[in-house]
């Protein structure tokens, strides 16, 4: 592969900055302990939840209210008061902030942050805040951050293809940040799933064809599907189950398909 010029509209984004100045060091103990007493309540886990939800568990207060659909005030104010309940508790001085409104100096103590190329400032989650966030809250952060990509999702859908490859381009590369997903999944009888591609016998059952690739040991390539999903109640049986090539699966999944599904379920009962 040749490797490419770096373009001239990719940014180098500068590393996130403490701008306490070293004046805040509190460790996930400390956070844990302002959790469980309360200093941090359950209406400030929301909005946190929505910081650990955006990528880098960054946002941008403005850009995050308007996400949300709020007014910034919010954010700011709650950002604010928890900024000073946390400075009071561990009576950390004034972090200077030339110039600067008086919320803003209450940020660092919550937050990390940086100056983006494009103007923005943003805030991110301290990260033994965030450690403790995660050890408290699994559940919460989970739902926020499957929200926050619907979201994400929706919102890049509106760009203009153009726009949409800059910021691509632009974002970070690395391993992406984890969450610890809680959902409940539906256990599988791999038998059944065996017992499905042998009935097809090689041939997809939608389209009918054979010209897959094949797998490791020289098989035809097919993937058992359930008509009615495991995660709908559908039951776990021959009965309910085809096998098809992975473009069909996926077409099954996207466009659910009525004609598509009686056609399935008369060759799954036989
Ligand atoms: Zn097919
Ligand atoms: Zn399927």
């Amino acid at each position: 592969m040749v490797k490419e010029d770096t373009p001239e509209y990719v940014v180098e984004e500068p590393e996130f900055h403490d701008y306490s100045y070293g004046l805040v060091n509190i460790q996930k103990n400390q956070w844990l302990d302002l959790i469980r007493r309360g200093t941090i309540t359950e209406k400030d886990i929301e909005y946190l939840a929505k910081f650990y939800a955006s990528p880098n568990h960054a946002s941008n207060l403005k850009r995050l209210a308007e996400l949300e659909g709020k007014h910034p005030s919010s954010f700011i104010t709650s950002c604010t008061s928890l900024g000073r309940k946390v400075s009071e508790i561990f009576s950390i001085p004034s972090i200077p902030r030339e110039g600067k409104p008086d919320s803003e100096k209450l940020y660092p103590i919550v937050f990390l942050g940086r100056s983006l190329s494009n103007g923005l400032f943003e805030w991110k989650l301290r990260p033994e805040l965030t450690a403790a966030l995660e050890e408290t809250y699994p559940q919460i952060l989970a739902a926020e951050t499957v929200k926050m990509e619907e979201i994400e999702e929706q919102e890049a859908a509106k760009l203009s293809v153009e726009e949409l490859l800059i910021r691509a381009r632009n974002s970070r590369s690395g391993p992406a940040d984890t969450y610890t997903s809680t959902s409940q999944q539906r256990r599988r009888n791999p038998l059944l799933q065996l017992a499905a591609k042998a009935r097809a016998n090689g041939v997809c059952q939608l389209c009918g064809a054979t010209l897959g690739f094949k797998d490791k040991q020289g098989r035809p390539y097919l993937e058992a599907h359930h008509i009615v999903p495991l995660a709908e109640d559908g039951p776990d049986e021959l009965s309910n189950m085809v096998a098809l090539c992975p473009n069909c699966h996926r077409k099954m999944h996207v466009v659910r398909d009525q004609d598509d599904i009686a056609k399935l379920i008369a060759l799954a009962e036989l």
